[in-house]
């Protein structure tokens, strides 16, 4: 298949918008990584999308809305806690799980009761939306496993010739995927975190608890809340080792090991005397983000046996950088 490049205008917008009526998929900037869209009323569709991705059935998709009257075609006993979230958080990097309505595709919940929502911040991931008329079902764009797509290009290495299109458009501004939020347990659970932080999500959810995948590796075997945790994700072929150090630590550490490289932070560099890469400054947890995923990708143009990453507070979006990083790594720690 030839995939089609389009620009971010209007008119290409309504040639995506087509494509996407017509069961097709489509790459499409967001905020937080690229998207793989398509209908989330069609099921022969959104097959599509997980044969082009190779994902796994059983991980469900998130549904990507541009107002709420879509809400409204795509869930039903909406709880009020969601009008308070949705005015203060969206549109942007939150999803929602909710309870579904029957319209969605059973392919798109992986057969869940519940389905997860989310409206967009990107201007040109709901212009998209709104013109299709659709909800639209979007995973990540990129092979399941390896790191997500927060250009254009990435999305190109990973999935030219397997879809229809892709929209190109700026880099990802956040450049990690949405948090996740369940609001049909009692309390709610964040299940993956992301753009929007735990801490400003207490305020509006106090009881609100950390899913115990967040942070370690789910137990094998056990059901978890959100499925796509318990995969090994956003991996380069070269293998990852997390290290939690101070600097100093990390720099001697790392300068010790033989045919080893680094991801850093800035901070770092002086003292680092293997090849390395920077993917934001320590006191910096955006910046962490923004440069997570193309340092991950990179990772393999460093000719080493192995990559260590120095890894960041879990705190605020640093959580969600760290979230990625554990399952980069396949859970292997370092805590000097
Ligand atoms: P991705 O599409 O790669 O951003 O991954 C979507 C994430 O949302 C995965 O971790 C899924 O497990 C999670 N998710 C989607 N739908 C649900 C749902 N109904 N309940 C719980 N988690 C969900
Ligand atoms: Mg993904």
């Amino acid at each position: 298949m030839k995939t089609l490049r389009l620009k971010d205008g209007k008119a290409d917008i309504c040639r995506a918008a087509e494509i996407l009526k017509n069961g097709g998929i489509v790459a499409i900037p967001t905020e937080t990584v690229y998207g793989l869209a398509a209908s989330a009323f069609d099921g022969d569709a959104i097959d599509k999308v997980f044969i082009a991705k190779g994902r796994p059935q059983d991980n469900p998709l998130i549904v990507h809305i541009s107002d709420m009257e879509m809400l409204e075609d795509i869930t039903c006993d909406v709880p009020n806690v969601l009008y308070t979230l949705a005015e203060k958080f969206w549109p942007g990097p939150l999803t929602l799980v909710l309870p579904c309505g029957d319209k969605v595709s059973k392919k798109v919940t992986a057969g869940l009761k519940t389905v997860a929502v989310r409206m967009p911040s990107s201007a040109v991931a709901r212009d998209i939306i709104k013109e299709t008329g659709l909800p639209l079902a979007a995973p990540s764009a990129n092979i399941s496993g390896s790191p997500s797509p927060t250009s254009a290009e990435h999305v190109l290495s990973d999935l030219d010739g397997k879809i229809d299109a892709v929209v190109m458009s700026e880099n990802s501004r956040v450049g990690v995927e949405s948090t996740v939020v369940t609001l049909s347990t009692n309390p709610p659970r964040l299940l993956r975190p992301g753009g929007v932080t735990a801490e400003q999500l207490k305020e509006f959810l106090p009881d609100l608890v950390l899913d115990s995948a967040v942070l370690a590796e789910p137990e094998k075997d056990k059901p978890v809340a959100s499925p796509g945790m318990k995969y090994k994700h956003y991996s380069p072929k070269t293998k990852i080792l997390l290290v939690e150090a101070k600097s100093d630590d990390f720099a001697n550490f790392v300068n010790k090991e033989q045919n080893c490289g680094a991801i850093c932070f800035s901070e770092d560099e002086k003292l680092l005397s293997v090849p390395h890469i920077v993917y934001g400054k320590a006191d910096d947890d955006a910046s962490q983000a923004a440069g997570l995923f193309e340092a991950l990708r990179a990772a393999d143009t460093l000719s080493a046996e192995k990559v260590y990453v120095h890894a960041p507070q879990k705190s605020g979006v640093g959580l969600a950088v760290y979230n990625r990083l554990i399952r980069a790594a396949g859970f292997e720690v370092i805590d000097l």
